[in-house]
């Protein structure tokens, strides 16, 4: 499967990801923004566009999909509780993109009705769609969730994913969670290393994580850093005996910063 990761220029600083099938050149688009943008990219690519992945329900990521499926008539897939849905999908559910399939992920916390998707790329890597459940350097926000359920589903996806699995956020805050992780663990060196890397690029030249890159640097899936703890704790000015304490107490830093 091909994966195609795009930059919508707003002021969401959003990523949009076509799939494509280099057999059949099926396309499938995720949390499409811009019907135009869209239609572009399936375009330049030779493809042709048969369904729409909808990760969650907020607005910037389902604005353009009811005038896409309505144009040209396209099932959309997602959790049964997004109003726009008209496929279904469950945690472990295949979706088909041409002759190839995905898998769906229910990662909940962010939204409670979150799904990451989960394939193989061109390369033969395991890829996963985060969406706004893991960002480079962060996770989500819980203003419409929950931050235990979303440490749950960043534990379920610790379990579950390769190392070398590719990440495909949902926004470009790469920089400025880096700023935030290196405020928290300032001996960490690859804080600062991935740091110059992305002051080098915009967001549509950002690098491509790998989970294992994102274990070196994520503070939310760093909880067992010592020097991560003791900066939280001293912040916050209690101790933290639990790793949900830890990530909750790292969401609620992250929401000030
Ligand atoms: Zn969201």
């Amino acid at each position: 499967m091909k994966v195609v990761r795009y930059y919508v220029p707003n002021s969401y600083d959003n990523y949009n990801h076509l799939l494509i099938d280099p057999d059949s050149m099926r396309a499938m688009v995720i949390d499409p923004f811009s019907k135009t943008q869209t239609l572009e990219m399936v375009a330049a690519f030779g493809a042709t566009l048969d369904a729409i992945y909808l990760t969650h329900e907020h607005g910037d990521h389902i604005r353009a999909a009811g005038p896409l499926a309505k144009h040209f008539n396209l099932p959309i897939y997602g959790n049964a509780k997004i109003p726009l849905v008209t496929q279904p999908v469950k945690d472990g559910d295949e979706v088909s993109v041409g002759n190839q399939t995905v898998v769906c992920w229910e990662t909940p916390g962010h939204t409670f009705l979150h799904t990451c998707l989960y394939g193989s790329d061109e390369d033969g890597i395991p890829f996963l769609i985060t969406a706004d459940t893991v960002f480079n350097a962060g996770v989500g926000n819980t203003h419409s969730g929950d931050t235990e359920v979303l440490f749950q589903s960043i534990d379920k996806i610790k379990d579950l994913l390769a190392d070398h699995a590719r990440i495909y956020p949902a926004h470009d805050y790469m920089e400025n969670n880096l700023r935030f992780a290196r405020s928290l663990e300032p001996g960490n060196k690859a804080i600062d290393l991935w740091l110059e890397k992305v002051k080098q690029t915009d967001a549509e030249s950002r690098p491509v994580t790998e989970w294992s890159d994102e274990l070196t640097f994520n503070p939310f899936l760093r909880l067992d850093s010592a020097e991560l703890k003791q900066s939280v704790s001293e912040r916050l000015s209690r101790q933290l005996p639990t790793d949900l304490e830890v990530f909750s107490s790292l969401r609620k830093l992250r929401d000030e910063w």
